[in-house]
């Protein structure tokens, strides 16, 4: 039989979705009211959440592994992650009508990787293997792109001073552990080059740095967030790197009640970039329906950032609404 606690709940701010998981999610929101009748897929999970690709789906959103698997025609969204230059080719030959949700901050990646292409350079792009997207920056400039998962594979690498070498990252990385990383490439290649601003985006080392403050205050840190999310998945490994216990959980059906059997009771929340709010507050009924609750936020930075969403949805808006008040 549970015993009545207290619990101390503490919020990391800033959690949760990020700007381009919000724009990307009010992209295929706004494309199926704008479709009405007409189907609206979407190439791969638009953002890497179970909770928002099944709620999308119940609202008609048709989700498909590939291009090639939309009918020839019809609309299609590309996911917050990114794609390939072949995937916008295939597109084109299949006349679909795409909006590309890709976040801005990750067409900035592929804008670098591409200039530094150009000129002829070796890029060393550091991330995870298979990510969604690796794979969308890699098709930039595939001939040109070796990617590197860790120090350790920087040290088998071998380039002569004369081979002009720059080097990338994924957005979502451990912002500490890519700084090993760079450290080394450095160490062995001194002429490498940066990209002109960090590519680790602000919602990655804002997360990283908010969940960092709240272990040190918690005996346990949950993170809400899908296993195929990079971003979620470095909370917890940043949680668990600054003394406190921490698991991923999907949802509050995922909390295991013996996590709390040592007395655990100051409780560390948090969500990755693509877990929405209500989780968090299904995670906090969790615990109100098995103790008294006392809830506050650790607030590390305020966050204000937003994007425009795509081009074609805001022209079809307009279309439908007229022009935005100022524009
Ligand atoms: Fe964009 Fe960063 Fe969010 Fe990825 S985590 S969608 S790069 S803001």
């Amino acid at each position: 039989m549970w015993l009545v606690t207290d619990f101390e709940l503490i919020l990391a701010a800033p959690r949760g979705y990020c700007a381009g998981v919000d724009r990307a999610v009010e992209t295929v929101e706004r494309a199926l009211e704008l479709a009405g009748a007409e189907p609206v897929y979407v190439r791969k999970q638009i953002v890497h959440n179970a909770h928002v690709v099944a709620e999308l789906e119940r609202r008609g959103a048709i989700f498909v592994d590939s291009e090639l698997d939309v009918p020839v025609g019809a609309a299609v969204v590309f996911s917050a992650h990114g794609v390939a230059p072949s995937v916008h080719e295939n597109a084109k030959a299949r006349n679909l009508a795409v909006v590309d949700a890709t976040c801005p901050l990750v067409t900035k990646v592929h804008s670098e990787a591409r200039r530094f292409a150009q000129r002829g350079y070796t890029i060393l792009l550091i991330g995870h293997a298979g990510h969604e997207e690796v794979v969308g920056t890699m098709g930039e400039a595939p001939d040109s792109i070796v990617l590197v998962e860790s120090a350790s594979e920087v040290d088998a690498l071998d380039f002569s001073p004369d081979t002009p070498l720059a080097y990338v990252t994924q957005t979502t990385l451990s912002v500490d552990e890519t700084r090993v990383v760079i450290d080394r490439l450095r160490e062995r290649f001194p002429w490498i080059e940066a990209p002109v601003k960090d590519d680790i985006c602000y919602a990655t080392s804002n997360r990283q740095a908010a969940v960092k403050a709240l272990a040190r205050e918690v005996d346990l840190v949950l993170v809400i967030g899908s296993r195929n999310s990079s971003n979620s998945c470095r909370l917890v490994e940043v949680a668990r790197e600054h003394g406190a216990p921490s698991y991923l959980i999907e949802d509050e059906s995922a909390i295991d009640p013996t996590w709390l059997d040592d007395g655990a009771t100051r409780i560390g929340i948090t969500s990755g970039a693509s877990a929405p709010e209500r989780l968090v507050q299904r995670v906090v009924q969790w615990f109100r329906a098995r103790g008294d609750v006392t809830l506050s936020e650790l607030e590390t930075v305020h966050e204000d950032v937003s994007f425009a969403l795509p081009r074609p949805i805001r022209r079809a808006l307009a279309l439908v609404d007229g022009p935005a008040p100022g524009a």
